[in-house]
């Protein structure tokens, strides 16, 4: 028999994050990872803006989630001697006149602090950048290499025994404890464990204890592609982003389909991405590659934190949506705080404001 004090279920951006500030604790985890290929974290171009959408509004909690993030990826380059994240500066492309407009009256009362630098209203003749209307400058932003920092921690989970690269199977566990003690799982009659995390992203929605939740999967596509007329020490974000990947190559993204949407890449995805793309450069440039994944979406694109409401040591951390890179680091050092009893769950957070969609079962 295993024993751990924590059985994290899925090691994408949630997980990994989870399990790793659980470890730095001193606990015992063991997690588990199916490998899935779409998964969101597989995928994503790991863009942190601190300015996002249409209504050019300052991110949720920018001014404590980003330096956290930042700090933490900091924090993992120096354990694994290895880069992962680069800060950049993003340039927000103006799209119409009337985008500028909208934009520049609003930055009379400044509301995002030390995040939006010059605000442009002619074309910076940036090399390749097609930009009649100007744009934006923002800061304290840049790019993670999620794939890299994943590989990293896992490769480290691996080869001390901690991560097993295997699908969880749900209908394998169960609670052990007898009522009123503390909880207690035992799983596939091998693994015994105080508590269980689910971290399984889109993925959720198939948990049969968490399948109640309100999470949408949302699929997101992404291209590879190689210019050389960009510049590589900047990201740009108009209706798309371009990333810099390093040797020529930059990550352009991303597609928004909610449900039913094809699995894997589509002709569609590629074709609407290429579009926004060569409206935002004049620079050649060649598709090298294609991916597809799908996001944990939540009805009010807010987290969902906290316990399962009728099986205690059961509780759920996920539904990042299209933000993992910002809010994985900081929440996760929220629930592993709250799974010690030392802090309450932020109420934005928690899935407790989800409560009345729980199916109390006939007998509880
Ligand atoms: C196209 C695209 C682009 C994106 N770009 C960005 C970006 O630029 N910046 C940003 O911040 N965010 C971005 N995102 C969002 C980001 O990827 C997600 O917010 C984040 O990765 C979600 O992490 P997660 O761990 O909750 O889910 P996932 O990454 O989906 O991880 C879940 C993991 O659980 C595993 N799993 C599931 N079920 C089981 C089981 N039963 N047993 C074992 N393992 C299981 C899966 O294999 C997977 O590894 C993007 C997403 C997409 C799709």
């Amino acid at each position: 028999m295993t024993d751990c004090d924590f059985l994290v279920v899925g090691h994408g951006l949630a997980g990994a994050t989870l399990a790793d500030e659980l470890r730095r604790r001193g606990h015992q985890v063991l997690a588990y990872d199916a490998g899935r290929p779409d998964s969101a974290s597989r995928v994503a171009a790991g863009l942190v803006n601190p300015v996002a959408g249409r209504r050019f509004a300052l991110a949720w909690r920018a001014e404590e989630l980003i330096p956290y993030a930042t700090d933490y990826y900091r924090a993992l380059e120096v354990r694994f001697k290895q880069p992962f994240f680069t800060a950049a500066p993003i340039f927000k492309v103006f799209g119409s006149a009337q985008e500028q407009a909208d934009i520049v009256a609003r930055s009379a009362a400044r509301p995002w602090g030390d995040f939006v630098g010059d605000i442009i209203t002619h074309d910076p003749g940036l090399p390749g950048v097609t930009a009649p209307h100007g744009g934006a400058w923002l800061h304290r932003g840049g790019y993670l290499a999620v794939a890299e920092l994943l590989g990293a921690l896992a490769a480290e989970g691996r080869a001390a025994g901690w991560l097993r690269p295997e699908t969880f199977d749900w209908e394998k566990l169960v609670s052990s404890a007898p009522a009123g003690t503390s909880p207690a799982f035992v799983y596939n009659g091998t693994v015994r464990a105080r508590h269980v995390v689910c971290c399984e992203g889109a993925e959720s929605i198939n948990n049969p204890y968490f399948s109640w939740l309100p999470l949408t999967p949302n699929q997101g596509e992404v291209l590879d592609v190689e210019c050389a007329g960009l510049d590589a020490g900047q990201v740009l974000n108009r209706s798309a982003y371009v990333v810099p990947l390093g040797g020529g190559r930059f990550r352009v993204g991303a597609t928004y389909r909610w449900p039913p949407f094809a699995e894997g890449p589509t002709a569609d995805g590629r074709a609407e991405l290429v579009g926004r793309l060569a409206a935002l450069t004049s620079a050649p440039f060649a598709v090298v590659a294609q991916r597809a994944g799908v996001r944990p979406a939540v009805r009010d694109r807010k987290p969902l934190l906290g316990p399962h409401p009728s099986v205690p040591g059961l509780s759920f951390c996920g539904g990042y949506g299209s933000k993992g890179v910002v809010l994985a680091p900081r929440l996760a050092a929220l629930m592993a705080d709250w799974l010690a009893g030392r802090a309450d769950l932020w109420p934005e957070v928690s899935l407790a404001r989800y409560r009345a969609l729980w199916p109390v079962p006939a007998n509880g």
